[in-house]
């Protein structure tokens, strides 16, 4: 058994990602501090961590994102390093800065390819150079609504509008033709400044009903990189995943081996380290497009697990002590097969309204071929703050069809009383013709509304 990386880490983040990431630590025989706010009180996390230490009130601005307290929990515990998990201060470059000032580790890139990563023209000017293919575009930030006229005249209409700064989807604006161009640009350019203090738009190609398919990669800090496959994320809601899998049933093998190797060498040129998503579009011809790289940990992540044999948490914490990626991926068994996820969500199936509140009866789903990841528990109750994550239901098959046939099984085994959840959207998704021919694309749940199967 290898000595312990590190003594003790602090984990920046609440619910089950905080619990996977105390999961790895045991593995490796690490300490572990979780950091709660005051909503947070009596969750898995704080029970579960060797230390726990209140770092403020329930809103986030003023706890999980509040990176003073954070800082200080670090130092009066006296850590080694920081986990920042998803969402919070993951990609927070500043925070990254401020980690390495105070001598503590951050688990994941350094803040410099943080800050790069999170402009998202630059990552695409930058992949582009290393060969990985991008939807035509501007070559920058548009400069004047005359330019971005001259741009979408050479590539053709539609084109988006979006912001280098952008996340969550704000700042895009979808342009169909010539004459509305310069006004959606205006909207685009202040809602950016408003939401993200710049208001940097860049223009490319729109794909009308596009395949999202993402890579996942480790580098470690020697120049090795290793591409772990791909997600396929099109089942999605207003850009919130419901449902991934992998592989996708849509990747040709050749597709897959060339931007696998292209996206090596773009990840070792631009000194990216650690775990991060490099997402991509997929046009109806199955050509991959690049759009932007998540430089974290993803909320998807198990899927990549179950199909590589790479425990992806325990290996972000290795290759931040230093270890090389020939090491940590060594001893690894390759299972193969399928994955699936499927989000259960607080949300009323049907309105998707966030149902927070007490879960008076809760079930978890075992047997083989399945995992949950849940920080939930009968008569916890869900904190209407935070993101409305209840549990990752993960199944795992020899192909496809098992992986779908062990989904359905665990989510009829699945009992969350109390509040609403995405459990019957689920089992509608796992029963539809197209989604079981694999024939789909991010519009799939608006046609599904729209056809009345959910009623
Ligand atoms: P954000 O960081 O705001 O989530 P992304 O660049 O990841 O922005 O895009 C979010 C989503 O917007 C994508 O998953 C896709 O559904 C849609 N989108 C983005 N760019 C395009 C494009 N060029 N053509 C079609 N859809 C796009």
């Amino acid at each position: 058994m290898r000595s312990a990386p590190f003594k003790k880490i602090l984990i920046a983040n609440r619910g089950e990602i905080a619990l996977r990431i105390i999961s790895a630590c045991k593995d490796l025989g690490i300490q572990t501090v979780a950091v709660y706010s005051e909503a947070d009180r009596h969750s898995l996390p704080v029970r579960f961590a060797d230390e726990a230490i209140c770092i403020g009130p329930a809103k986030s601005a003023r706890s999980y994102l509040d990176i003073p307290s954070i800082i200080s929990a670090a130092e009066i515990t006296n850590v080694d390093a920081i986990h920042p998990g998803y969402g919070f201060l993951s990609e927070n470059a500043r925070f990254a800065e401020v980690c390495e000032v105070s001598g503590i580790k951050f688990i994941g890139p350094r803040p410099e390819v943080i800050q790069v990563m999170g402009l998202k023209e630059r990552a695409r000017a930058i992949m582009h150079d290393a060969g990985v293919p991008i939807l035509p575009g501007s070559g920058g930030v548009i400069q004047s609504a005359e330019e971005a006229l001259e741009t979408a005249a050479s590539i053709g209409y539609p084109v988006i509008l979006k912001a280098s700064a952008g996340g969550g989807g704000r700042g895009m604006r979808i342009v169909n033709e010539a004459p509305e161009l310069a006004a959606l640009l205006a909207q685009a350019q202040q809602e950016a400044g408003a939401a993200f203090n710049s208001s940097d738009i860049y223009l490319e190609k729109y794909i009308r009903g596009p395949r999202h398919i993402e890579f996942q990669v480790l580098a470690d800090h020697h120049g090795n990189v290793e591409v772990l496959g791909e997600r396929e994320c099109s089942i999605q809601r207003r850009h919130q995943k419901l449902v991934e899998e992998s592989p996708s049933p849509a990747l040709k093998p050749q597709v897959r081996q060339a931007i696998s190797d292209k996206l090596r060498e773009a990840i070792r040129a631009v000194g990216y380290t650690n775990a991060g998503t490099v997402e991509f579009l997929m046009d109806e011809t199955g050509q991959l497009y690049f759009i932007e790289v998540n430089a974290r940990i993803q909320v998807e992540h198990p899927v990549t697990e179950l199909v590589t044999g790479v425990d992806l948490v325990k290996s972000q914490i290795l290759i931040s002590a230093g270890e090389s990626l020939p090491d940590i991926l060594a001893d690894r068994v390759v299972p193969g097969g399928h994955a699936l996820e499927c989000r259960v969500n607080a949300e009323n199936p049907d309105t998707f309204a966030p149902s927070p509140g007490r879960i008076t009866a809760f079930n978890v789903p075992g047997s083989i071929g399945v995992r949950v990841d849940t920080a939930a528990f009968t008569d916890y109750v869900i904190p209407p703050y935070y993101d409305s994550l209840v549990a990752k239901l993960i199944t795992h098959g020899r192909n496809r069809d098992e992986a779908i046939q062990r989904m359905r099984r665990a989510l009829d085994l699945f009992v969350v009383e109390g509040i609403h959840t995405s459990i019957p959207l689920h089992r509608k998704i796992l029963a539809d013709p197209d989604f079981l021919a694999g024939k789909f694309d991010t519009r799939f749940i608006q046609r599904f509304i729209g056809d009345n199967r959910m009623k």
